[in-house]
């Protein structure tokens, strides 16, 4: 960007900024995610600063409704470790929410710097967090997106956690949602993962996924695709925390581990539990959890080094923003971008698929995207049936707007035939990528998940044989596109 071509002024931000001008004053983007830009705003009414989230276009005409019954659940949550939602409303196509502004970074720009936290540090931060998880879970709200960018350290080291955005109440999951389901790959649970119903007991893998990260300073499970890093759950443990973090504390290593169980029933019944537990432990090795996380002069050095220099007030970096609402060049954004990427695959479930009792369980899609470029990029391993060339109008890669695709295929059969049981797959999954039709039939499919190739050939052979309805663009013509899927073989 350059003075001679400048961006064009956000015209959404425009319009929403001038329909709310007598309650709010626009300052300065607070980062930027998956479902939307975060403003900082100046509540003009009661003069006080606060956070308005600006939610991405979406032609999906159910979003707005869903958006407003979820704002609603999250609006009723009043607990001190959960960021309150003030209010919200939409003006035109656009919905925003305000929210209670925290002054610091998130637990995803904090791990940004490289640093390894102690187990103190991370007794610090999941005693309260799992205090905000038994109040929204005694609620009949799960999460379903626990991860360090949800998380916000204020300036006092206290962490808040934020964005109950696609969360639900447990009658709007059975009602409203039918199954799909959403996440963050690196973070989400197995159950979510394959569709499966979820409970409190999602939050709480998803919460042990982060933790083991703070500790272990990675992932427990890291692959080079976000498919594969999901895949990877469902057919193994991960590596014991011990094993990466030698010091640690056995009995705290084990109150983790356990969150971290493949199945809801092997992991604590709930956060109220793995709370209780966690503070024994600590409480027996001497450790004061009930501290904050850093003093405001060490809280800063937790920071990566460009955001060190910041005042003490404005550990978050911020975007000012002129008066067309633009980004002004040259400010810093990496991290709000890392994690966008990181956050846009939605995971469809149990509604394109429902579960059924059966010898061969129902493979789950795991997500959709707009068709590859080429029909070529379905690898030489892919078998059966022999990929035949796409849709022209898929092929293109600049496909215009209109022609991408705005629903997902969805299985003429549940479940699809033709998954024989196969010897030494039994409890394995295979991840694939199918490219489907303009006539529902399955072009060529991709294998994306390691393993025995027996299985990803068997996995691939069924597939072959089912039928979808098409994906449709916005217009409702059918159109070719790629979904992602995991076929389970049962145990
Ligand atoms: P996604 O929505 O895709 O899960 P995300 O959680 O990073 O991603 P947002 O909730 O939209 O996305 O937040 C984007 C950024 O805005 C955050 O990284 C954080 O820096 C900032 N932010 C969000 N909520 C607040 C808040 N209440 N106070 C201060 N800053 C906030």
């Amino acid at each position: 960007m350059n003075d001679a071509n400048p961006a064009p002024p956000d015209s959404r931000l425009t319009r929403l900024a001038k329909s709310l001008e007598g309650r709010y004053e626009f300052n300065a983007i607070l980062g930027r995610g998956g479902a939307g830009t975060v403003y900082l705003v100046r509540n003009k009414t009661l003069n006080r600063e606060e956070a308005l989230k600006v939610l991405t276009e979406s032609s999906d005409p159910e979003f707005a409704r869903r958006f407003v019954q979820e704002a609603k659940v999250a609006a009723s949550l009043d607990h001190p470790r959960i960021v309150k939602i003030y209010d919200f409303g939409r003006h035109e196509d656009i919905l925003w929410c305000s929210m209670q502004l925290v002054d610091g970074p998130t637990l995803a720009h904090i791990m940004e710097g490289g640093i390894r936290m102690d187990q103190v540090s991370m007794a610090r931060l999941a005693v309260p967090l799992l205090d905000a998880l038994a109040y929204s879970h005694k609620h009949g709200i799960v999460h379903r997106d626990i991860k360090p960018a949800n998380i916000l350290i204020n300036a006092d080291g206290r962490p808040f956690l934020s964005d109950f955005g696609i969360a639900k109440t447990d009658d709007a999951v059975q009602k409203t949602l039918t199954g799909q389901m959403m996440g963050t790959p690196a973070y989400v649970s197995p159950e979510q993962a394959l569709g499966e119903p979820v409970d409190a007991r999602t939050d709480l893998y998803s919460l042990g996924v982060t933790l083991y990260e703070l500790l272990a300073g990675g992932l427990p499970f890291l692959a080079e695709s976000s498919l594969q890093t999901v895949v990877m759950r469902l057919n193994q443990a991960p590596d014991p925390i011990l094993e990466r973090c030698s010091t640690m504390n056995p009995e705290i290593a084990a109150v983790l581990m356990k969150a971290l169980a493949m199945k809801p029933a092997d992991r604590w019944a709930s956060a109220g539990d793995m709370k209780e537990a966690l503070v024994a432990v600590c409480e027996a090795a001497g450790i004061a959890w009930a501290q904050p996380l850093a003093e405001k002069s060490a809280l800063r050095q937790l920071l990566p080094a460009k955001m060190r220099t910041r005042p003490l007030a404005d550990l978050k970096p911020t975007v000012p923003l002129d008066h067309g609402g633009r980004r002004s060049p040259g400010t810093w954004k990496a991290p709000a971008l890392a994690v966008g990427i990181l956050a846009v695959l939605a995971f469809g479930g149990a509604s394109l698929w429902p579960r059924k009792p059966a010898a061969a369980p129902a493979p789950q899609p795991l997500a959709t995207k707009a068709p590859e470029a080429t029909p070529a990029a379905a690898p030489a391993e892919a078998k059966a049936p022999a990929p035949r060339p796409a849709a022209p109008a898929a092929a293109k890669p600049a496909e215009p707007e209109s022609r991408r695709p705005v629903t997902m295929p969805v299985a003429e059969e549940t479940p699809p035939p033709g998954l024989q049981s196969t010897p030494g797959c039994a409890g394995r999954t295979v991840a694939l990528s199918l490219l489907v039709g303009e006539d529902g039939r399955v072009q060529s499919s991709r294998v994306l998940s390691t393993g025995p190739a027996d299985c990803a050939k068997a996995a691939q052979e069924a597939a072959a044989r089912w039928r979808f309805k098409p994906a449709r663009d916005h217009e409702g013509r059918p159109v070719a596109a790629t979904v992602s899927v995991a076929v389970p073989f049962s145990e």
